[in-house]
């Protein structure tokens, strides 16, 4: 079969590789639709993931089963599935501590275009069917289902990790996708004063929509500045990071209130420490909380995800600004996710 991969550190192309096998367990999807993801870019050109060769990328993808192991008793051929990003190892001990994510490992639980090849391809693999699929509700636009593999989870997982209440003020530090979900799921939590922190106006645009109540622009100031004054110099309750590097921590930590809860879901990827300023985290006693996480994956995750569109509460297809139509259009997509252009929040290709 032919896939879009990874050959080296910087460099990306189609390649022949062995149509994957389907243990008891799993099934083989041919995926109907596919989103290029940030993170694709963090692998490829920044070697996130280290000296990967002729791996094939991507883990957003909605698609159609093909195949299904002996003990699967959920899926079958032609069923039309979500594929979240995240496919853990349920048995593990991490999933039975409520750390799916990290099944077998540190991250481990993030397995396509990681630890095996991603959905950029004629056909992929995945694991524990019956747990880590969801089944397409009838009706939906595929646009919001593919939104749901990677976008809405791992920005409602921002939302989670900050523990958002209700009448919370929440600043959310990024709107690219992921933060946009963000905005979303914090205002589904209960968000009352809604900061979105972003430069480009699509997202801004959408940030509104979404239910932000206030846009700042970190390349017009100083974001914490800028919290601080519309706060009445308190603060927000919560923040979710969801862009910047590893010093967005230092604003985040100053602009929350004592007692408040940071959320954070960008990937850091540069720079040996993640600083925490002494003073404003109250000489050590300031109880703000800090997280981060990867979304957990897995298929109940997906159904409710899938409820909430099919209920009209979340529309994650406003998310898609570029469309394309055949696998030709891969490496544009995933240029266009490398590069940023103003109008973009993110592409889809459909297949
Ligand atoms: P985007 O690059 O599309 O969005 C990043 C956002 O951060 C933009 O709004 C950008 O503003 C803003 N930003 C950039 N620099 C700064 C800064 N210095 N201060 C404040 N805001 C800034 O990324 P995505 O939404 O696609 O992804 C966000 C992150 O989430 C990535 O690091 C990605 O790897 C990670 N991710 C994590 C996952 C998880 O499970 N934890 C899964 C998927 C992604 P603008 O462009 O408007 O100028
Ligand atoms: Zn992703």
């Amino acid at each position: 079969m032919k896939g879009f991969a990874m050959l080296e550190i910087g460099k990306t192309g189609w390649i022949e590789k062995d149509t994957p096998k389907c243990g008891p367990l799993d099934a083989i999807v041919k995926p109907l639709a596919v989103s290029p993801c940030t993170s694709d870019v963090h692998t490829v050109w920044e070697g996130a993931l280290g000296d990967r060769h002729d791996m094939i990328l991507g883990h957003e993808a909605v698609g159609e089963v093909v195949e299904v192991g002996a003990m699967v008793k959920e899926f079958k051929p032609g069923d039309k599935v979500i594929v979240p990003a995240i496919t853990p190892d349920w048995g593990a001990l991490e999933s039975q501590a409520g750390y799916s994510t990290h099944s077998g490992g540190m991250l481990a639980g993030w397995k396509f275009s990681n630890f095996k090849d991603g959905v950029f391809a004629e056909c992929f693999h995945v694991n524990e069917a019956d747990a880590n699929l969801a089944l397409m509700p009838e009706g939906m636009d595929i646009l919001d289902a593919v939104m749901l593999c990677d976008m809405a989870p791992t920005g409602f997982h921002g939302a989670e990790l900050a523990d958002v209440q209700l009448g919370d003020k929440v600043c959310v530090i990024g709107i690219g996708p992921v933060g946009l979900m963000g905005v979303a799921g914090a205002v589904l939590k209960g968000a009352s004063e809604l900061y979105a922190v972003g430069s480009r106006k699509v997202c801004a645009d959408t940030a509104l929509e979404f239910g932000a109540t206030d846009i700042i622009n970190y390349k017009e100031g100083d974001i914490v500045e800028q919290v601080l004054a519309k706060t009445g110099g308190k603060g927000v309750d919560r923040v979710i990071i969801a862009g910047g590097d590893a010093d967005t921590m230092i604003q985040a930590v100053t602009m929350l209130k004592p007692g408040g809860v940071i959320g954070n879901v960008n990937y850091l990827g540069s720079g040996e420490f993640v600083k925490v300023p002494r003073v404003e985290w109250g000489c050590g006693m300031g109880h703000k909380t800090i997280r981060g996480g990867l979304m957990p994956g897995g298929r109940l995750r997906m159904e409710k995800l899938g409820s909430l569109v099919m209920t009209g509460r979340i529309k994650p297809s406003k998310l898609v600004t570029h469309k394309f139509n055949g696998f030709e259009h891969m490496e544009e997509s995933l240029l266009l996710m490398k590069d940023k252009p103003r109008d973009l929040i993110k592409p889809v290709v459909l297949l």
